[in-house]
């Protein structure tokens, strides 16, 4: 659904920065959005916290050392980021599950850094329960808040929007997600039919871990069922009131 309108209104790239806790968030929740908007000419970041340590040590024949699995990880990271036309990954080399022991103004001034270099219009970060309720996904939203904020105060009219994943309340639902009101908000529905094969294939890429697999099979399970190839997210209730009247919002909407 592209309207001519809001493409005329696109004179320069947006901006897309994605903060996330482990290598392959970005590509469950936003893999497909982001390969669309690359290919009208728009840059997208991600922000990835840890190595995901505490990962799964692969899937099928692949066997990996638990002392491997950090520089496994940030090579499938590099590779399906490249694969969707992203830059390189910004690695804040934590470790996995360390990201709810450090100070949310130390992890909150390192997420600013990146976002005063990179200057997006769109900020994309876990809501309040991080969708799985995982500590370091709940740690990274609140860093990333934090650090919208700041730039928000400082930024004035330019401010970029903070974004949340979302899912339907019937999706929460039905895998038992515990998840915020914030993140049953659909407020931007992305239609990701032409770019799902290219999220499924992001996924499968994520050999090291089971779940990236399970997602990956139950995507392509569904995905003659075009309705159900989306991904949605809500408006944070730190972005200007008047989101609505963003021309980026416009532009996803669009999308
Ligand atoms: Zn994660």
């Amino acid at each position: 659904m592209n309207t001519n309108n809001a493409k005329q209104h696109h004179s320069i790239p947006y901006i897309w920065l994605g903060v996330f806790a482990h290598p392959d968030d970005e590509t469950s929740a936003s893999a497909g959005t982001m390969v669309k908007w690359i290919a009208e000419n728009n840059e997208a970041y991600v922000i990835t916290a840890t190595g995901g340590e505490l990962g799964t040590l692969g899937t099928g024949d692949l066997v990996i050392q638990r002392e491997n699995l950090a520089s496994v990880r940030e090579s499938e990271l590099r590779n399906n980021l490249a694969l969707y036309g992203c830059h390189s990954p910004f690695l804040l080399r934590y470790r996995d599950q360390e990201l709810a022991i450090e100070s949310t103004d130390i992890l909150s001034a390192k997420v600013l850094n990146v976002i005063k270099k990179v200057q997006p219009h769109v900020i994309v970060t876990f809501g309040p329960s991080g969708i799985s309720n995982h500590t370091d996904h709940i740690a990274i939203h609140h860093a990333t808040k934090q650090a919208y904020e700041e730039y928000k105060s400082k930024s004035g009219k330019k401010s970029p929007i903070l974004i949340y994943p979302s899912l339907s309340e019937e999706t929460a639902k039905q895998y038992s997600l515990n998840l915020s009101s914030a993140e049953k908000r659909m407020d931007i529905v992305i239609d990701i039919n032409s770019s799902i094969n290219v999220k499924i294939e992001g996924l499968r890429n994520y050999k090291s871990q089971e779940d990236a697999q399970e997602f990956a099979k139950r995507l392509n399970d569904l995905k003659n069922d075009r309705n159900t190839n989306i991904e949605s997210f809500s408006v944070s209730s730190s972005t200007p009131n008047d989101w609505q009247n963003y021309p980026v919002v416009d532009y996803l909407q669009n999308l």
